[in-house]
């Protein structure tokens, strides 16, 4: 159950805290800046409930029953707008965030990127730490990528989108990123979720490969319970018995997080199916089942990409994922960010 307060420093009454723990209940906090909310995860009887509704700090109970509570829709029924500086996901417009896999060299980024912005493209991704199977891959530019992503995307006035491994990294990269991505392999790092909910940057949170929909949530709800609720969930793919294809994109997992929760829902067709092919029909696909937008790998010359170039897209493969995108967004009335110049958040 979540209980909402209109002031938790409003003095002179009891307050709800001291409510809980005089009745014994267990319960967390989330200081959301301006909506601070209990999380009470103890059985709650109704009579506590009707005197919880009637201290003049609290304004809202809700009942949400599922194990994650702060991730659930029934909390917040209109969706979650992340703010990007003076961009939004989860708005009125679907994104498109484009780049290489990883940075590789002030040359590359700044050709991808450039291609990128002349097409409208406002959110720039690329690895500087990359996670790899084998220790033997590119293991990214580490600092020296953070700095050509920050000095690029600023360049094309982009937001960069850059992953973080672990929390000793955690300074350094938000001194560079505008999106702090988590990726597939770090979703049950619960230290570094935790640390994440405590720090001001957007999270980009990717789907465990092999978590199901409601571990990915509480995934998510170990950030919320931190007080940031910027937190953009980002379905790339979970490993099944298909070798067909690097992972199969669950597309019904993007329609139930999108039922089940108020934060925002992107798909990465890159990893989620490993092959530059399958990219434009998978992010049609996704756009249908209701994403809130993409993040697609692209390169100026992906047969020589230090990482992932079998599923990174040329540029004239690009040219065809926009042409594709244009016309199922007609389709719903979505116009995606590039193509639109009221994407800017006024406010
Ligand atoms: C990536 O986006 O390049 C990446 C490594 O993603 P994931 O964590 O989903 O494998
Ligand atoms: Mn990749």
């Amino acid at each position: 159950m979540l209980v909402e307060l209109k002031n938790h420093l409003a003095e002179g009454c009891p307050t709800t805290e001291d409510f809980l723990r005089s009745e014994g209940l267990k319960y967390h906090f989330a200081g959301f800046p301006g909506t601070p909310v209990y999380v009470v995860v103890s059985y709650i009887t109704d009579k506590q409930i009707d005197f919880l509704k009637s201290l003049p700090t609290v304004a809202k109970i809700t009942q949400i029953g599922t194990s994650y509570q702060l991730a659930s829709k029934k909390w917040k029924a209109s969706g979650t707008v992340v703010k990007v500086k003076n961009l939004e996901v989860g708005g009125n417009y679907p994104v498109l965030i484009a780049g290489p896999c990883a940075v590789e060299s002030e040359e590359q980024l700044y050709t991808i990127a450039s291609f990128l912005a002349k097409k409208g493209i406002r959110f720039l991704r690329g690895g500087a730490y990359k996670p790899r199977t084998s220790p033997y891959s590119f293991q990214g530019l580490k600092k020296s990528g953070l700095e050509i992503m920050r000095k690029v995307a600023d360049e094309f006035d982009m937001m960069a989108v850059t992953e973080l491994l672990d929390l000793s990294a955690l300074d350094e990269v938000s001194q560079y990123a505008d999106i702090l991505q988590v990726g597939t392999r770090n979703m049950h790092n619960y230290h570094l979720l935790r640390a994440l909910g405590k720090q001001k940057l957007p999270v980009l949170l990717k789907r465990g490969f092999s978590a199901t929909v409601e571990e990915w949530l509480l995934a998510a709800e170990h950030i919320l319970l931190g007080g940031n609720d910027m937190v953009i969930l980002c379905e790339r793919g979970i490993r099944t018995f298909e070798p067909a294809t690097r992972n199969t994109l669950d597309l019904s997992a993007v329609a139930l997080a999108k039922q089940l929760s108020h934060l925002p829902v992107i798909v990465d067709p890159s990893q989620g199916t490993g092959d530059s092919r399958l990219i434009t029909p998978l992010s049609l696909a996704a756009m249908a089942v209701g994403a809130d937008g993409l993040m697609v790998e692209t390169h100026n010359d992906p047969s020589h990409a230090l990482s992932d170039g079998q599923q990174s897209l040329n540029f004239g493969q690009f040219e065809e994922l926009l042409t594709g995108l244009r016309k199922i967004s007609q389709l719903d009335s979505r116009p995606f960010d590039f193509d639109s110049k009221s994407v800017k958040f006024t406010s």
